[in-house]
């Protein structure tokens, strides 16, 4: 079996000042470029250095907020806490099969390099989540997904640090119970955790999905005759890259909102009044609505609120438009849900990580 290593070794290093900072702005840590500070910043590119910073006693009264790529949380105010930065890196094979790649990723990897790497060596699977911002440690804590295809679907085990015991547990895909954009980090294993690795299997033989969204039509367009992983990426990118706001030129944090789940009678009762409503039978008899939908229905879709708006091309998305508050955005945030419920009765629910 060819493996290849590039998985750096994991040195014992003591913490020292300068990696430790205080009172420092989080506005170049997080995708919606709220100016708050935390009152300590440490940035960990090791497992023992972060085994070290839970041991740290200066620390252990201090809460504390994991953070990756900033694209999935919005700050309401400064964090009274510390903030730890996991920036360890490392992609490994770390097995193979007849028919898939065993790659471990380490949580501080960015999620499209690492998507890229798949790509390049033709390991299927991720090309579908091309292009999603964030680093891999996170990729399982909300289960992210887009086009047709969610992490879950690749998902082999991760390694989690427990910070009440201080060592390493692997969860199986079982233990990591997935759900639309869910997982147990989400809920009874929040803030119990550091994620330090995730291991995908990917396959030898391609299952290509391109039925999801534009995905054909975009391939028509780039003159695609022989389907391949690398073009299914380019394609999502292509896609993403036309529809969605870059966070570098205008904050956000992508879809605020998930798209809600209803019971079949409330989509019956919905489509009378609305008989565009667009929604997506589940297996489990339930119906998802478009939450995008909804928001548009109320005339939300392109609102400017001071500093914050509702994205003028893609209503789940709400943005910073410069120097706005979290609090404006969560304000903002708030008004979408009342406004949806009125007319709707339904209950969206915030897919960003508010922290307080
Ligand atoms: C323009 C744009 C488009 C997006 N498109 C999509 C999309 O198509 N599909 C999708 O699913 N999401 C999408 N997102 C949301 C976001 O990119 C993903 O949720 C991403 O996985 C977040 O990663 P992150 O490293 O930035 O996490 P962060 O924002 O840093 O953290 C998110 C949460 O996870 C926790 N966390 C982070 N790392 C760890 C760790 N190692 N261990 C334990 N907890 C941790 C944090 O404490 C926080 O609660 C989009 C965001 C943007 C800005």
């Amino acid at each position: 079996m060819k493996v290849n290593i590039i998985y750096p070794k994991q040195n014992f290093v003591h913490l020292n000042s300068v990696k430790l900072s205080e009172n420092i702005s989080l506005k170049p840590y997080n995708t919606f470029g709220i100016d708050v500070k935390a009152k300590n910043f440490i940035e960990v590119v090791s497992v023992d250095e972060l085994r070290e910073v839970y041991n740290d006693k200066r620390f252990s009264a201090d809460k504390k907020l994991i953070l990756g790529g900033g694209s999935n949380l919005l700050f309401t105010g400064n964090f009274e806490g510390l903030v730890i930065k996991n920036a360890i890196k490392g992609i490994e094979l770390i097995n193979e099969d007849e028919d898939f790649y065993y790659i471990k990723a380490a949580a501080g990897e960015s999620w499209h390099e690492f998507v890229m790497y798949c790509v390049n060596k033709n390991y299927a699977g991720l090309e579908n989540l091309s292009l999603i911002p964030g680093n891999v440690g996170a990729s399982p804590m909300q289960n992210i997904g887009a086009y047709g295809v969610e992490v879950k679907d690749v998902f082999y085990e991760l390694e989690a640090f427990d910070v009440n015991k201080k060592t390493i547990t692997k969860f199986n895909k079982e233990q990591c119970h997935f759900g639309y954009r869910e997982s147990i980090f989400k809920r009874e294993a929040k803030d119990k955790y550091v994620i330090t690795s995730v291991t995908y299997k990917l396959g030898k033989q391609p299952v290509y999905n391109t039925s999801y969204g534009a995905i054909e039509t975009e391939l028509k367009q780039m003159g695609v005759v022989d389907l391949s992983v690398a073009a299914i990426s380019k394609a999502v990118c292509n896609i993403r890259n036309s529809k969605l706001p870059n966070p570098k030129e205008i904050g956000n944090a992508g879809s605020f909102f998930k798209n809600p789940e209803v019971q079949k009678s409330k989509q019956e009762e919905l489509l009378k009044a609305y008989p565009n409503i667009v929604s997506y039978s589940l297996e489990n008899g339930n119906v998802k609505l478009a939450a995008g939908w909804l928001i548009e229905q109320c005339g939300l879709k392109g609102l400017r609120s001071g500093k914050t708006g509702v994205h003028k091309n893609q209503a789940l998305v709400l943005v910073n438009y410069g120097n706005a508050k979290g609090q404006e955005i969560y304000d903002l945030s708030q008004k979408v849900l009342d406004a949806v419920k009125e007319k709707f009765g339904v209950e969206l629910e915030r897919e960003v990580n508010i922290i307080r």
